[in-house]
Parts: C-alpha cells; sequence; structure tokens
C-alpha cells in the first residue's frame, strides 16, 4: 500500500503557497492514496529564533487549517510531530548518517542562515541538521511519496540518498521516498516580490496572502501586486514578466485553466488582479468559514490531534527499533 507523509512548519501564519501547493493537493489527493499521514512538524519551528507561545499557538491554528483544507481524520493521520517521540530519536541517526557538506550545501540552509546573519543573530546547529530531522519525519514512516512545492524538493532528494546510504551500510531498512509535487502551483510567489516566494516564516508583508486574511484584506494585497513594465498587453512570460506571471500562475490554480490561455483574455493589469482577487478569496472561503467551526470546538482538534500522534507512533516504532538495532545500538 502506498504511503503518504507530508507537513507543515508553524513558523507563521499559513499563506496561499502553502495551500494551493500544499494543504489542498493533500486533501484532493494524498489522503486519498493507500495511507496517508500529515503532520504539523513543531520541532522544524525551533530552528529559528521563536517564541514559545507563539509557537504552540501556531501549531494548534496550523492543525485546525488542515481539518479546514478538507484533510479528513478517518482517511488520513494528522498530528503533531513533537507528540511523537521517534522523530527526535531517529533524526539523530539520520545525523550519523549525513555528512555536514551535504547539509551545508541545501539551498534552504543557505538562504536562512544569511538572513539570520544580516539580523545580526546566531545561526542555530539544528538550522544546520533541519534536513536530518525531516528524512526522519519521512524515513520514520517508510513514506512512499512526499508531497511537496519545489522548495522542498532538495531536503527530499537528501531523504532519499540517506536512505539508500542506511540501507546499503546497514541491511535493508528504510522504503527510499520521492518527492511528488503538484500538478499545479508548486511555487506561489510574493506578490511585491516575485523573486522570492511567498514564505509565511519571512515577514507579514503585503506581498503575502494568509489563509485568514479577510476578503478585503486579500484584495488590496492582490490589487496592490507589483506587476511588470513592457509592452505588448498582458502575456506569460516567468523570466521576462514575473509579477504578472505568478498572478496568471494563481489564477489558474485557483479558477481553473492554463496561465498562457488565461493572459490573452485580458488587456489590462487591473482586470487581471480584480479576476486574480476574486478568485482567491473564493478559494478561501470555505477554508476560513471552517476553521471558523472549528475554533468554536477546540476540544474536537485536540482529539484528532491525540489519536493522530497514537496512531502515527504506532508505525513509526517499529521502523525506527528496527534502524537502532541495524546501526549498533
Ligand atoms: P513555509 O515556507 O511557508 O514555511 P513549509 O516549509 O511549512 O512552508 O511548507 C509546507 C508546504 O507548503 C510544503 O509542501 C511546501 O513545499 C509548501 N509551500 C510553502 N510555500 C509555498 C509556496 N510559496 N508555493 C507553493 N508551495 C509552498
Amino acid at each position: 500500500m502506498t504511503r503518504v507523509f507530508s507537513g507543515v512548519k508553524p513558523t507563521g501564519h499559513l499563506t496561499l503557497g502553502n495551500y494551493l501547493g500544499a494543504l489542498r493537493q493533500w486533501a484532493a489527493v494524498g489522503q486519498h492514496r493507500g495511507e496517508a499521514l500529515f503532520c504539523v512538524v513543531d520541532l522544524h519551528a525551533l530552528t529559528v529564533e521563536h517564541d514559545p507561545a507563539r509557537v504552540r499557538r501556531l501549531s494548534r491554528q496550523a492543525a485546525s487549517l488542515l481539518l479546514a483544507s478538507g484533510l479528513d481524520p478517518e482517511l488520513c493521520t494528522v498530528f503533531v510531530q513533537s507528540h511523537v517521540d521517534e522523530h527526535a530519536r531517529l533524526s539523530y541517526v539520520m545525523e550519523c548518517v549525513a555528512t555536514d557538506g551535504e547539509m551545508r550545501r541545501m539551498i534552504q540552509y543557505k538562504e536562512k542562515a544569511a538572513r539570520e546573519r544580516v539580523r545580526g543573530g546566531s545561526v542555530r546547529l539544528s538550522l544546520l541538521t533541519y534536513p536530518a530531522l525531516m528524512a526522519a519525519d519521512i524515513l520514520a514512516y517508510n513514506a512512499d511519496e512526499v508531497p511537496v512545492g519545489d522548495d522542498q524538493a532538495q531536503h527530499v532528494e537528501l531523504a532519499r540518498d540517506l536512505a539508500v546510504r542506511f540501507n546499503q551500510r546497514y541491511g535493508h531498512t528504510f522504503t527510499v521516498p520521492r518527492a511528488t509535487p503538484p500538478a499545479v502551483a508548486a511555487r506561489v510567489m510574493n506578490l511585491q516580490d516575485p523573486a522570492s516566494k511567498m514564505g509565511k516564516s519571512d515577514d507579514t508583508g503585503p506581498g503575502i496572502v494568509y489563509l485568514l486574511d479577510e476578503p478585503e484584506v486579500v484584495r488590496r494585497k492582490v490589487m496592490r501586486a507589483v506587476t511588470d513594465s513592457g509592452e505588448g498587453g498582458v502575456v506569460y512570460d516567468r523570466v521576462e514578466r514575473p509579477g504578472v506571471a505568478n498572478l496568471l500562475e494563481i489564477l489558474a490554480a485557483c479558477a481553473g485553466g492554463e496561465p498562457e490561455e488565461l493572459a490573452a483574455g485580458y488587456d489590462s493589469y487591473g482586470a487581471l488582479k480584480k479576476d486574480v482577487a476574486e478568485a482567491v478569496v473564493e478559494v478561501l472561503r470555505p477554508v476560513r468559514e471552517r476553521h471558523r467551526e472549528l475554533c468554536a470546538d477546540p476540544g474536537h482538534v485536540e482529539g484528532v490531534l491525540r489519536e493522530g500522534a497514537a496512531r502515527a507512533r504506532g508505525i513509526a516504532r517499529p521502523t525506527v527499533d528496527a534502524a537502532y538495532r541495524a546501526i549498533g545500538l
């Protein structure tokens, strides 16, 4: 049976990028493919400066948004990473299989470490070893498929390498996973800076649409999105017109169609933005409504997470025990 695993970090409020690139796909496809586990990866939120109370609050909110996005606990397992000790146990083993060179080559590490240094902060060691924990997240469940956006592909590739290496050195223990990117919206870009992705952890900038933004806020952010100067009306060109291309891709992901064909239907950026804003508002409406219902019943979310952790533990423990035995513990 196919096993699917993926996660979301509670480092900030979830964004439209998280939804189109991950959550929506998990609900539509992932949870229907064999056995699926979706996790709020709170240990990963400690790799950069954090506020304990905020991380705890954002973890609950992320869990609630997973359910609000359509994940059904009858079909899949929803849980919080730190509730299952096996992640941390296996992470150390992964650190003993990986090399520091591999970790230092990771693009996200380089970018985030550079950002921390610019801010004058120090870089936590866990930011460097993050991919070892992520490999543990995936391998503990012997996942076959890891549905993630483009930005996580390199980390999944490393998890594959570590699984292969571990199996070769210590005997077959882990399934070798593969990343399964979404068909559309693998990378939603920041509306104010289309060269960088719409990431929740970056800031609270006007270029990021959050899942829980009020419709008026969504409209304002989309209408103020940067577009590109250039002749020739609305065209889809990722290289020369990244701002407009991003809007067309968001529209395609929310309302259907192909970006190139959608472009042909507009002769002004203003009309395009209006349609993008309405499409985003409509896509987010049911998520916000369901989230509001869940907020009124926190006991329900707690129950789902408790059951989810028990189920996840039951799957991960035998695998991690086997890995400990294989490596000589
Ligand atoms: P973030 O960068 O927002 O902290 P996470 O690391 O928590 O994101 O990723 C959760 C999921 O959301 C991953 O599958 C990731 O690939 C996806 N994702 C995050 N940002 C985007 C984006 N801008 N476009 C598409 N998918 C994204």
